[in-house]
């Protein structure tokens, strides 16, 4: 065959043709010339590579051999013979995995770009790359004291938000909505408060990027602004001051500053890391500068997230509604939830059936920090639980119950109590060297003296045992749910000095394993941290129950004090002994006995089948019936 007729028949002019055959090796040809069949062959060869050699192949790395060969164009037994050839036996409609496709490509001089899907995501190829990964919203959590005006600003921002009238107002609470800027978008979780932030990340859930705490400008800093500081801190979230209520006449947010600059809140006129800003929740004062610095926050906290991942996320809340079945409003953090994808969460699992927007709006898909109300669930998750969308239904079952099994054994781990003790064996064999602590006392004075004595032991320790002590958070009253919280997301063991604990406490502290040591002595507080830093071991002691008294009257002496008016009926009583006070078979407060009489006598013990008057530390709410437990500590093996 003549070159021209060959050009002809390969839809190329001959001139191109002359070309190929010499970039092909064949030298010295012409339009005339004859063509042999094996110089065809090497034409045919040639072409086909310079064909492939142009484009790049885009691929997954979770092709089939046969879609492998569609994409090149070529014939699927050449991808088979050339693999065989290296020893590697495939056939068309087995996957080639991302290694084999690279090998052939370099073999024919073909460029190939790995992408990732959501479906390689699925299939286990999991780890982002930097050009994976694009900005997304940050997450803010409003903190601060009650009446501070933390629902006002989010109702503020709810409302005015301009993208949102545009759509339509934003209709119904989902756990978090995301307000919509021309510089950016910005997700609020839709309950403010430190609370629910702890709660969360004791379940292990990191939900807040940011935290806006909200401090009444009339009324600075109080018990509540504290512990939403030191619960950011303990989690490293950067906290933005909005010093609100500053159309009031009595407005003074230089007094907050100042204030504040004693907890390590500091202006950043001042050199301080702290973004402050005057606001008003009533009249939007400086509404706008706020979210304009959290954006900018957001965008050098550099927070990314990867949308080609399947969806996963936090639930927010759960609940069963009448006609829609188990809802979830869930949180998706990192990838895209869509329509129709299965999913595990905690333990139950489900086929997102229907997705809404927090304006009622369906949606198809939901990519990172969006806030969605999501149905198709089997049942109602835990808010904390983790979001995952996986493969398939036997996967999602499967993992389901695989975590349900893994919750019961869970349930039994947390039984174990990190107790004083083990800390001081874990710091003795150099696993541990941190110690961290949360504090409650009586008053300010006694946290002070506290304060100061544990500043002292942490200096030595950290000088000649490497060991630290941190107060993650010094408080005032009852040891409270939230104080439990931070001691798990921690692994921080609770100090109760002079004050009781309110029995949801009680109740999360045994569920989580967390220990809470009640003093009456501050020395005996100081001598106990003293000692698990440097290692001293103090003989064991033990709690029995040396008396009970039951509750006959009750007379109240303040707004949350009283005295039980009270029959021993076993046993004795001491003053100063801890006591637990029992009511209808379960426990409501632990504390101590701060008064002890006969008639108007204070006194120092009371025997069986005697009448006394009782007051227990932090405790007001006595009730006839009452059983009121009292304890003493004695060395082990002893008896009281
Ligand atoms: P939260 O408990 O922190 O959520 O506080 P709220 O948002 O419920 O506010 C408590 C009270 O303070 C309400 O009566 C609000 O109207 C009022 N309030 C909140 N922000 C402002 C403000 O900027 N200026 C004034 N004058 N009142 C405010």
């Amino acid at each position: 065959m003549r070159v021209y007729q060959f050009a002809k028949q390969i839809k190329v002019s001959p001139k191109n043709l002359v070309e190929i055959c010499e970039k092909a090796g064949i030298k010295g040809k012409t339009y005339v010339s004859g063509l042999k069949d094996d110089e065809i062959g090497l034409i045919k060869e040639y072409i086909k590579k310079s064909k492939l050699a142009g484009k790049p192949l885009i691929a997954t790395g979770i092709e089939t051999v046969g879609e492998i060969a569609s994409k090149l164009g070529i014939s699927a037994s050449e991808i088979i013979k050339y693999l065989s050839s290296l020893d590697i036996k495939v056939s068309i409609n087995d996957r080639m995995g991302a290694e084999n496709i690279k090998k052939f490509c370099d073999s024919q001089g073909v460029v190939v770009e790995f992408r990732k899907t959501r479906e390689s995501y699925l299939l286990g190829a999991d780890i982002d790359t930097p050009q994976d990964l694009v900005s997304r919203a940050p997450v803010v959590t409003v903190m601060g004291h009650v009446d501070h005006g933390k629902t006002t600003i989010l109702d503020f921002i709810r409302k005015s938000n301009v993208a949102a009238r545009e759509y339509g107002q934003i209709t119904q609470k989902i756990g978090a909505y995301k307000v919509h800027l021309k510089e950016g978008s910005i997700v609020f979780i839709d309950t403010p408060g430190h609370e629910v932030f702890t709660a969360m990340r004791a379940r292990g859930a990191k939900l807040t990027d940011i935290a806006v705490l909200v401090i009444a400008a009339d009324e600075g800093v109080k018990l509540q602004t504290i512990e939403a500081i030191n619960h950011c801190k303990a989690a490293s979230v950067p906290i933005i001051v909005a010093i609100n209520k500053i159309d009031r006449p009595n407005a003074n947010p230089e007094a907050v500053k100042k204030k504040l600059s004693e907890y390590g809140i500091v202006p950043e006129e001042w050199g301080g890391q702290n973004v402050f800003l005057n606001v008003s929740g009533v009249t939007g004062a400086n509404i706008n500068e706020l979210l304009e610095i959290i954006l900018l926050m957001g965008e050098m906290m550099e927070l990314k997230a990867n949308p080609e991942r399947p969806g996963e996320g936090v639930v927010l809340e759960s609940y069963l509604h009448k006609q829609k079945g188990p809802v979830i409003n869930l949180l998706v953090q990192n990838g895209t939830v869509a329509s129709g994808d299965f999913f595990v969460c905690g333990s139950i699992w489900g086929k997102v059936r229907a997705m809404f927007d927090e304006n009622g709006k369906r949606i198809e898909k939901a990519g990172p920090s969006t806030p969605v109300e999501l149905l198709g669930a089997n049942s109602t998750p835990v808010p904390g639980d983790m979001f995952k969308v996986v493969c398939s239904e036997a996967d999602a079952r499967k993992m389901a119950e695989g975590r349900n099994r893994e919750h019961d054994f869970s349930q039994e781990k947390v039984q174990k109590v990190l107790t004083l003790e083990d800390l001081q064996k874990q710091i003795m064999q150099g696993e541990v060297k941190e110690f961290n602590m949360i504090l409650k006392t009586d008053s300010i004075g006694s946290q002070e003296a506290i304060k100061a004595s544990i500043e002292k032991i942490s200096q030595s320790s950290s000088e000649k045992h490497n060991v630290s002590v941190n107060c993650l958070h010094y408080g005032l009253g009852t040891v409270s749910e939230s104080d439990i919280l931070l001691a798990v997301c921690s692994n921080a063991i609770v100090f109760a000095y002079n004050v009781g604990i309110d029995s949801k406490a009680e109740k999360v502290a045994k569920q989580h394993g967390i220990e809470i040591k009640l003093y009456r002595l501050v020395y005996d507080l100081i001598e106990d941290i003293k000692n698990t830093v440097e290692g001293m071991t103090k003989p064991k002691e033990v709690e029995i129950m040396i008396g009970q008294a039951l509750v006959k009257q009750v007379f109240k002496i303040g707004k949350n004090q009283a005295v039980a008016g009270c029959l021993i009926v076993d046993g004795k009583a001491v003053r100063d002994a801890k006591v637990k006070i029992v009511r209808n078979g379960s426990f409501v407060f632990e504390g101590f006995i701060s008064s002890l009489k006969r008639f108007k006598n204070s006194v120092r013990e009371v025997a069986t089948n005697t009448e006394c008057g009782i007051g227990v530390s932090g405790f007001g709410d006595f009730q006839q019936g009452d059983i009121i437990q009292i304890y003493q500590k004695v060395a082990e093996g002893t008896t009281a």
